[in-house]
């Protein structure tokens, strides 16, 4: 077992924690309230080689693993989680599906450009009739002569609106059940595939979450992704690697959630002193600290295993399932610690607060995290 980081892991952590320093940190709260989305971050992060981690260098990426990945969407996320979702999900979703799916041809037009950041990726698997439940997809592609038509209304797309490239998934063959989802490649432009409403949240809001619309939308044969009828399958797989950036995205809120506490709590007097030394905030401090380490050691085991090619169902839920609540658990607490100030913008509780929430929902809810578990551990 090796628990120390290496010094390439170190130097890579360095850099993106400057970078998020620097370049991230003074503009949070307005790109939050505006709902900017800071497509030029994308580039910069593009040109460090974090928009393809996990994408060797001749297809254009940084040919680095899950570790590194997972290091770097906690770091981005310790100071803003809507970059932190932007990576994950045009890393992992978007650019991972095509590369682990995809052709040759495929990887040189699409993934090359995605890897380097020049074109951002968005993945759409959920649906408003189809959650939780994504094999219940009710989006249509019809084979015609050469194309493929697809008509149908993707939900909560990650860069559904400014996304340059989107893998959906679509129903091919309806009597094949989950066996009859297909999966395609999309591009900006395409006549039928356009952006619906670019939704106002919660949290994350610098983040694009939108609407996505096929109407009779034709694509050439070839951008069919992966055999047809293994689009789901294909996602699942998918999502066991999206899932450790989903814990990351966690690990990295909540630490940031945990170090504004922290630092207030030693600023702040109450009855002559500093909160800090009141035992009801450090058994506050003590608990996020364990619970944030727990969820940091069972995400880095995730993504140690992914890198070792081996199958991760159960660990990559676990991961999720436990980081997202111990996000939700520690902004909880950063919010009390910072009292009445912790409920106005002026501090960075209240982001937080909104933002973690996420974790329990997306890339599958925390009930659904736990089906999984089961069905894997009863396996067994
Ligand atoms: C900000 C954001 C970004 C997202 N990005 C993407 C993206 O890029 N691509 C994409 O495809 N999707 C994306 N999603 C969608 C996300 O994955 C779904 O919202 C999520 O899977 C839940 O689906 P739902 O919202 O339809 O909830 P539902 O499935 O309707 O669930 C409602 C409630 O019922 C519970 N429930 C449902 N079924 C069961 C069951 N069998 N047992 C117990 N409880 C159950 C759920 O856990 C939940 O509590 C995003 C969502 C958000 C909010």
């Amino acid at each position: 077992m090796e628990f120390s980081y290496s010094e390439e892991l170190l130097e890579i952590k360095k850099t993106v924690r400057e970078f998020a320093e620097r370049e991230i940190r003074p503009h949070v709260m307005e790109w939050d309230e505006m709902q900017i989305f800071p497509r030029d971050v994308l580039a910069q992060l593009a040109d460090l080689g974090f928009m393809g981690v996990l994408i060797p260098p001749e297809y254009g990426g940084a040919g680095l693993g899950y570790v590194e990945y997972a290091t770097i969407v906690e770091e981005l996320s310790r100071v803003d989680g809507s970059i932190g979702i932007s990576v994950a999900a045009h890393n992992s979703l978007c650019t991972g599906h095509i590369f682990n799916a995809g052709t040759e041809d495929q990887r040189r037009r699409f993934v090359v450009p995605l890897a380097r950041g020049e074109k951002i990726g968005a993945w759409s698997l959920t649906e408003p009739e189809a959650g939780s439940d994504a094999g219940g997809t009710q989006s249509t592609a019809r084979l015609d002569g050469n194309h493929w038509v697809l008509n149908g209304q993707k939900t909560f797309t990650t860069h559904g609106t400014y996304g340059d490239i989107c893998v959906a998934m679509a129903v091919t063959d309806k009597s094949a059940g989950h066996r009859g989802i297909s999966a395609f490649i999309l591009e900006k432009g395409m006549p039928g595939f356009f952006a619906g409403r670019k939704e106002n949240k919660l949290g994350l809001r610098a983040s694009d979450t939108s609407t996505v619309v096929f109407e009779d939308c034709k694509l050439p044969k070839e951008n069919l992704l992966g055999e047809p009828g293994q689009g789901f399958v294909d996602a699942l797989k998918v999502l066991d690697g999206g899932r450790i950036s989903i814990a990351a995205l966690g690990i990295g809120m909540a630490q940031g959630a945990y170090e504004a506490a922290l630092h207030y709590s030693k600023q702040r007097k109450q009855f002559g002193k500093p909160i800090s030394e009141f035992q009801a905030i450090q058994f506050k401090l003590a608990d996020m600290a364990t619970e944030i380490d727990a969820a940091r050691l069972l995400t880095y085991r995730a993504a140690w295993m992914k890198d070792r090619g081996m199958k991760t169902t159960a660990e990559s839920s676990m991961a999720k399932l436990y980081a997202g609540e111990v996000a939700v658990r520690a902004a909880n607490e950063c919010v009390q610690i910072h009292g009445g100030y912790g409920y106005i913008k002026d501090y960075p509780a209240e982001k937080y607060y909104r933002d973690v929430k996420l974790c329990t929902i997306g890339e599958g809810t925390s009930e659904i995290q736990r089906l999984v578990i089961a069905r894997e551990i009863l396996k067994s």
